[in-house]
């Protein structure tokens, strides 16, 4: 089976973080990619660096809008739309008795409707392409529950399952759609969050922003056969426990 050999991304949240790890990824990979994002200063700084197959679009992921815009600006200056990077997200902490509801909705805006709004645009122009890939980066916190994050895992759940819907309706039309989910991070959302997060990991560390983007290189690249999976980088979060038994080594 041949490589995915499309040529035109759309990363949002592209302006820092696992987002411009990816776009660089994909950059190398002789991909064009669009940088969508919020942040205009920080989005066009990546943009120049990584060159002239990138370009920075604002973007607001709510924005049904500003969707419209940024993918006719995608087709126009690197033809066909062939693959969609789901990655803008946003954490908030509050526990069920104490986030606010504007906050819980806002969190789901971003991190599920948004997502949702993307594909629903895209999706159009993948199939009139003749097919792409989707990949949706969701978390550990859409396989596991975490207090204090509630409405961030009700997002992140939420979008691994709308994954597989998506990657059943659009699959006939060769269009593949991914759910990717990290454990903690290094990046500017995790910046506030202590060492000790990862501690009891397998691999006791933050993974990196390269890491990722190694996994969404690999899905849109070469995994032809996958869709409708999960991908899961956690440094083993996810595999289980370590109990105190007697004897145990
Ligand atoms: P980050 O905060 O560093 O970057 C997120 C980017 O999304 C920012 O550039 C921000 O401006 C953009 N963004 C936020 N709201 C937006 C909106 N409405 N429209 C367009 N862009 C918007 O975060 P990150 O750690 O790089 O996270 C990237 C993705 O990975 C998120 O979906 C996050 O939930 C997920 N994730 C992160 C971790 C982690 O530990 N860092 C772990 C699991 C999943």
């Amino acid at each position: 089976m041949s490589r995915f050999s499309a040529r035109n991304a759309i990363v949002t949240g592209g302006a820092r973080g696992i987002g411009a790890a990816i776009a660089e990824a994909l950059v190398k990979e002789d991909i064009s990619v669009v940088i969508a994002d919020l942040l205009e200063h920080e989005g066009c700084e990546v943009a120049r660096k990584l060159g002239s197959t990138a370009k920075f679009c604002r973007l607001d992921v709510t924005d049904d809008a500003n969707w419209r815009i940024v993918i006719d600006e995608a087709e126009e200056a690197f033809g066909p739309l062939a693959i969609l990077v789901n990655n803008a997200g946003i954490l908030d902490f509050g526990g069920i008795e104490t986030q606010s509801p504007v906050m819980f909705r806002h969190v789901v805006d971003v991190n599920l409707y948004g997502a949702w709004l993307g594909m629903h645009l895209a999706a159009p122009r993948l199939r009139a392409g003749g097919g792409g890939v989707i990949v949706n980066i969701s978390s550990t916190a859409g396989l596991l529950g975490y207090a204090g994050i509630g409405g961030y895992v009700a997002s992140k759940w939420g979008l691994r399952g709308l994954t597989k819907a998506a990657a059943i309706e659009l699959g006939p039309a060769g269009i593949r759609v991914c759910s990717v989910h990290p454990g903690p991070i290094h990046t500017p959302m995790t910046a506030g969050l202590d060492a000790s997060v990862a501690a009891t990991q397998p691999l006791a560390r933050f993974g990196e922003p390269e890491e990722v983007a190694a996994m969404v290189r690999f899905l849109i690249t070469e995994a032809t056969f996958s869709t409708g999976s999960e991908f899961v980088l956690d440094g083993g979060a996810t595999a289980g426990q370590a109990l105190p038994l007697p004897n145990a080594s």
